[in-house]
Order: structure tokens, then sequence, then C-alpha cells
């Protein structure tokens, strides 16, 4: 399928890429520990799931059955335009792969030309903030 197809060739929106952390209700807190994944609190005592997500295997999440209702909902840019069809898969695929390769050269110094690639394509409305 190839809304499934864009999300395992990608996994920004997990690895720590997108994101610090997936906001928690408190009723996912226990579950999710019992699934060994870490939760921490944010300085206002509401529970998050830190990213790079330890449910991440690869880019194919390890959970998925299981994930928090923060990550059910979220849906990407890219992945809106191709389920609506704005994009073929084929443009969407070239986005990905444009998205890793710039991270790639960028390293740990990603400067503003890729953060607004980022958030073009994939980020929106969501906009990357910490946890603390
Ligand atoms: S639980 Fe799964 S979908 Fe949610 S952040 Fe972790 S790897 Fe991604």
């Amino acid at each position: 399928m190839p809304l499934s197809t864009l999300c395992l060739r990608c996994g920004l929106c997990c690895d720590g890429t997108l994101f610090t952390h997936v906001p928690l209700r408190p009723d996912e807190v226990a579950p999710l520990k019992a699934l060994g994944l870490p939760v921490r609190e944010r300085e206002d005592g509401r529970p998050v799931l830190p990213q790079r997500c330890a449910a991440l295997d690869g880019r194919r999440c390890t959970a998925y059955a299981e994930r928090p209702e923060g990550c059910r909902r979220y849906h990407c840019q890219l992945f809106s335009a191709l389920s609506e069809g704005e994009v073929s898969l084929e443009e969407a695929l070239s986005v990905v792969d444009g998205a890793h390769a710039l991270l790639a050269t960028a390293g740990e110094a990603r400067g503003p030309e890729v953060e607004d690639y980022l958030d073009r394509h994939f980020r929106g409305r969501h906009r990357r903030y910490s946890a603390q």
C-alpha cells in the first residue's frame, strides 16, 4: 500500500528528526512502560514518549498496534498530500529520499535550509519544540 510504503521508507516522525517527544495521556503510561518503553515527564508533569522512539527498529514501529493516540493522530504534510492524491508515490518517495540525503550531509549541524525543508514537507503546523 502506498501510504505504508512511504512511512516505512521515512521514519522521520519517530526517529527524533521532526520531534523531541510524543505527548501521552496519563492512561497510556502504564501500557507503554509494560512494553519496556521509556516514559518521561515534562516540567508541567505531563507524560511524554521521548524521541528517537525506543520502539523504532530501523524505520519500523515495533509497537504499532499499541502505539499511543498521539502517534495514531499524527499525519505529516507529505502523508496527507499522498493520501489526498496531490502527489504521486514516486514524488513522495523522492521527497523522503531528499530529506534523508539532506540530513546525512548536514549531520549534527542542521542549518535553516534543512529545517525549512522539514517544515515544508513534513511538520507543517506541528512545529518542533522541546519537552523540557
Ligand atoms: S510508538 Fe511507534 S509510531 Fe509512536 S513514536 Fe514510537 S515508533 Fe513512532
